[in-house]
């Protein structure tokens, strides 16, 4: 049969912490018009450990590929209306390969590892200079979160990487890195890029300069040629080498949380969006103006959209566990057998009658910055049932949320008046709910869920030389959205957050 006609289409590779996913949009509508996602292992070989199979990573990508072009050829859609690919991913994770023989030299550790704890408290001896060293160049904290200090442990702890950097074929990269470097052909010419929000997520890079830094790089003892080059986020890289795709320029690249931003379209200063998924990420557009903290945010690039174009930044709340702890109780307590049944138990309770559940499984992110606290569940009776801890870990979500929003309102001095939202959680009514009488503030979300693919798809549609996606403002389709508004008194959640700041005191400090 003939095949139909459509718009030029753009395509997004999502490579989360949870799943891979690979979908195609509609340039002129942004609109999805087919998916595939495949979910993820996730690694814990030891007590704080959290390592990703490289291999399966790029695995699960080419699926993902493969099963959405043929759902394409199904809809009568021939693939070359896909003009261009852009690659968004968790940030931080950090991997090292072989470029001689593409293979990975160790398992990908992922963001949420702490094993590079030892590591961080030797370094933190040697800051040169002030304590401010690290901070005023990345926007960061010196934390096991970063990619740079995962980096450092890799290099003293696997003689396989070591030798592989003493002989020139090691290449570190994130996993945007690894993902573009694979898709390009990988050994025989694969491109090693980044693009400038990875790069800001590494702890080497000066977010001022946009390069990496030689300072830094001295260190943390990282030899500057095993780094990648970075570029912006919205460029032609390279093209595709393998299957069906063959030929297509890859040329977008942003950080899973820019990606969000960009595809909720905040543009403007001051505008800001939170994702929850795996953890849960508040980002604030701070234009061109670098911003600094005082209150445990992040500063950090939130995107550059195009070889000559500014790069705008952000202030970012990180929280590690919000999605995560669903997936606990799911495959660790076996309390539910889907993610999407913790809201079916939790309205069974319809509150947490006094439970608190401060999942701190990788310490405490923003706004406490402490490694060493613990998770813990604490205002237990005999009452207390499976529902109520449901309940409870629905309400962390939204708690830790309410810190990270207190902290970018003092930071930023106007206090935001609604919360964008996005992310796979967010499709749970009960999580919403609760959040809009937590914050006090109507809770505003797409009924598109896919902005941080849409986020990507747009970069790579509107890079030079590909030129299908217009990001124009007044070319921008306007997203449609659900307004969640709050249903209860002040008084009564600010108690509630009274007794959740109660117990995360008491998960502080709890590995000595
Ligand atoms: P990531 O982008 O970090 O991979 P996703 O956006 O795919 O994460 O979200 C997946 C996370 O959200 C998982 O941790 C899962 O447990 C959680 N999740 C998915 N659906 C729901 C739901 N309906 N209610 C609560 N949590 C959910």
């Amino acid at each position: 049969p003939e095949k139909s006609v459509v718009e030029p289409l753009v395509a997004a590779v999502v490579q989360a912490t949870n799943s891979s996913r690979f979908l195609v949009f509609n340039s002129k509508t942004a609109e999805p018009l087919t998916h595939h996602q495949v979910e993820l292992t996730q690694e814990f070989p030891k007590e704080g450990w959290v390592e990703q199979d490289p291999k399966e990573i790029i695995q699960c990508t080419y699926e993902c590929m493969e099963r959405t072009c043929e759902k394409l050829n199904e809809l009568n859609i021939d693939l070359s209306n896909i003009k261009a690919i852009g690659v968004c991913n968790q940030r931080e994770t950090t991997l090292i390969w072989d470029k001689l023989t593409g293979e990975p030299l160790y398992n990908a550790v992922a963001w949420l590892d702490l094993r590079a704890q030892a590591t961080v408290e030797k370094l933190s001896k040697q800051i040169p200079g002030n304590n401010n060293f690290v901070k005023s160049k990345t926007g960061l904290p010196l934390s096991t979160y970063f990619s740079a200090v995962k980096l450092r442990w890799i290099l003293d702890n696997v003689q396989a990487v070591q030798t592989a950097v003493e002989e020139g074929r090691g290449l570190f990269g994130t996993i945007d890195s690894w993902l573009i470097w694979n898709l390009t052909g990988g050994v025989n010419g694969g491109v090693h890029c980044t693009d400038v929000t990875n790069a800001s997520r590494t702890m080497l890079f000066n977010i001022h300069s946009l390069e990496w830094d030689k300072e830094l790089c001295d260190f943390f003892e990282i030899p500057m040629n095993i780094l990648p080059k970075v570029c912006s986020s919205s460029e032609i890289y390279g093209k595709m080498k393998v299957g069906a795709l063959e030929g297509i320029p890859i040329s977008g690249c942003l950080g899973d949380q820019s990606a969000a931003l960009v595809g909720q379209m905040c543009f403007q200063e001051g505008q800001a969006k939170n994702t929850y998924g795996t953890g849960c990420f508040l980002l604030c557009n701070t234009g061109r103006k670098c911003v600094f903290s005082d209150h445990g945010l992040l500063t950090t690039v939130a995107y550059k959209l195009g070889r000559n174009k500014p790069v705008c930044y952000a202030l970012e709340g990180s929280v590690a566990i919000a999605g995560a702890v669903i997936r606990w109780l799911r495959d660790n307590l076996g309390i539910i057998e889907t993610s999407e049944e913790i809201e079916t138990l939790a309205k069974e309770a319809g509150t947490s009658y006094g439970c608190y559940f401060i999942p701190a499984f990788s310490g405490l992110y923003a706004p406490y910055w402490d490694p060493s606290a613990r998770g813990i569940i604490c205002g237990l009776t005999q009452f207390t049932n499976k529902s109520h801890i449901a309940f409870a870990a629905l309400e962390a979500v939204c708690f830790q949320t309410r810190e990270i929003l207190d902290a970018m309102n003092r930071d930023c001095g106007i206090p935001l008046s609604h919360l964008q939202v996005d992310g796979k959680m967010t499709n749970n009514k009960i999580l919403m709910q609760l959040q809009a009488d937590i914050l006090h503030i109507p809770v505003i979300k797409p009924t598109m869920p896919e902005t941080t693919a849409l986020g990507v798809a747009m970069a790579a549609g509107a890079a030079e030389g590909v030129d299908v996606w217009s990001l124009k403002p007044e070319d921008l389709s306007t997203v449609v959205m659900e307004r969640i508004e709050p249903r209860v008194e002040a008084i009564e959640s600010e108690n509630r957050y009274a007794t959740w700041k109660k117990a995360t005191m008491k998960s502080k400090g709890w590995v000595t």
